[in-house]
């Protein structure tokens, strides 16, 4: 079995809560889809804990800004990341061994990950950083954006990024987990594109973090973790520099 998480974005108690699920289902690798930082009040323990326990961590989009600046992104989510850049940063006049080991495997993320027939990745196939693929493009019927997206996938991609879980399919349908009972079963050689949610903010109404794994046979779950949402709450409106509004989004699941 393999797990799958993504964007923990600094949310250490649902990280933590995920974890401890993984520590009872023992799967074989973790591997994370990025964006451990922006948005919450605790990056530094959520990418420290990532490196310790995660085969692999591609980059997100968050990741990237948090390198290479925030272009594009709302004044919201812009304060958070540069917050979290002036703790996480080198600082060149201190001789920080820490910081400057946690940079460069920032910097060092792959933006995509294969391991056979599976494409990991944290956006989309086609560009694997900040593309979103969303259930809107399958109900406006975007078909060449979805064609040259599962031109990228060999059999599964797996992609984060929306904070939606669900699964895409190349005759055009989003399967929620809800529909599907937490299990998808992909058939033999039929693609398909595999949202696995959110920890660390999930969107899709649902407060609790959200992971998948990949059982032997091909059976993907989809799995819902609680977590001590007021103690996250408290840690985002005590920093001073991260908006309340993402303290609010964090209870509604939105
Ligand atoms: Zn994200």
């Amino acid at each position: 079995m393999i797990a799958i998480i993504s964007d923990v974005h600094g949310n250490r108690e649902a990280l933590e809560a995920v974890l401890q699920e993984l520590d009872r289902l023992k799967p074989d690798a973790v591997i994370c889809l990025g964006d451990n930082v922006g948005y919450g009040p605790e990056p530094i323990e959520c990418i420290d804990a990532v490196r310790q326990r995660c085969t692999v961590t591609v980059c997100g989009n968050h990741d990237f800004a948090l390198i290479y600046g925030a272009n594009g992104f709302s004044p919201v989510a812009r304060a958070s990341i540069e917050y979290h850049r002036s703790i996480i940063m080198p600082r060149p006049d201190q001789d920080d061994a820490d910081r400057r080991e946690r940079w460069q495997f920032l910097k060092e993320m792959p933006y995509r990950h294969v391991r056979g027939e599976f494409l990991f990745v944290h956006g989309a196939p086609r560009n694997p950083v900040t593309e979103y693929l969303r259930k809107i493009d399958v109900l406006l019927g975007m078909n060449k954006k979805l064609t040259e997206n599962f031109q990228q996938v060999d059999w599964l991609c797996f992609i984060g990024h929306t904070h939606r879980p669900g699964v895409i399919t190349p005759d055009m349908r989003f399967l929620e987990p809800g529909e599907m009972r937490g299990v998808f079963e992909p058939k033999p050689r039929q693609k398909a594109i595999i949202n696995v949610g959110s920890v660390g903010q999930p969107r899709d109404g649902d407060w609790r973090a959200c992971f998948v794994t990949f059982e032997e046979g091909g059976r993907v779950r989809f799995h819902r973790v609680e977590y001590d949402i007021d103690s996250v709450v408290a840690k985002i409106r005590a920093t001073g520099s991260i908006d309340d509004s993402l303290a609010d989004r964090l209870r509604r699941g939105r």
